[in-house]
């Protein structure tokens, strides 16, 4: 026979486990998981977002830092064009000039471009700056509820694993040591009893006589090659 404190300690991990499935389950449980992913997904947002306006900044330095030189160039070019007679060095000095102002042109263009992506992260900040304070009450508010359903099963738990440890001492250490190692696999370990002597009470799987003989040497269990089960002897 399969001992009854070994059952009685299976029926209570039952038990655990549903306690375990349903808080899962728990509507607070689910929303804290996804409150959870959408703060991580904000945070992640506003670092991409600060990493963008760095960069912008950057580029903002050195376009104005290209205005200062070509700034620079013109001023020079137009103090010597203002002493020139030589029509071809004027004409060339102004050519020069054109061009400069040209690239100015262009910077300038640049500068519109970077201040204009500039105004869309500022948006984009304030947007996910204003979204995360409420998914953190959104998850507070979950973690709490969570916590509070928790601890309401949290003496019943107290309670099971006590007993559980009371029963442990009178299970036989090698068959709760096979029973832990199915339970903690994610698997409800299965006792069935053994049938017509030769044959697994579950999925009724012939046992050779010389496998039986081997394996239940000893002891009144073995563990069904096919199907897993626990198969006890009743005697
Ligand atoms: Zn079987």
């Amino acid at each position: 026979m399969i001992q009854q404190e070994m059952l009685q300690y299976q029926s209570l991990d039952m038990e655990l486990a549903r306690i375990e499935r349903d808080l899962r389950k728990n509507d607070n449980f689910v929303k804290r998981k996804q409150y959870k992913a959408m703060t991580q997904e904000c945070e992640e947002t506003i670092a991409k977002l600060d990493a963008k306006a760095s960069d912008l900044r950057n580029q903002l330095a050195q376009a104005q830092q290209s205005v200062q030189k070509i700034t620079d160039v013109i001023e020079e070019h137009s103090k010597e064009i203002d002493g020139l007679e030589d029509e071809d060095e004027l004409n060339y000095l102004n050519k020069k000039l054109n061009e400069q102002i040209m690239e100015l042109n262009s910077v300038e263009k640049e500068i519109r471009r970077i201040l204009r992506e500039g105004e869309e992260i500022v948006k984009s900040f304030d947007d996910a700056n204003a979204k995360l304070p409420r998914l953190v009450a959104g998850y507070n508010k979950c973690n709490e509820e969570f916590n509070r359903a928790a601890a309401e099963v949290k003496p019943r738990v107290t309670e099971i694993r006590a007993q559980q440890a009371e029963l442990k001492k009178a299970i036989d250490p090698s068959i709760f040591e096979i029973y832990k190692k199915i339970a903690d696999g994610g698997l409800q370990p299965v006792f069935v009893a053994l049938r017509d002597g030769t044959r697994c009470g579950g999925c009724q799987m012939e046992i050779p006589k010389a496998v039986a003989d081997a394996r239940f040497a000893g002891k009144n269990y073995m563990r069904c090659e096919h199907c897993g089960r626990i198969i006890y002897k009743k005697d």
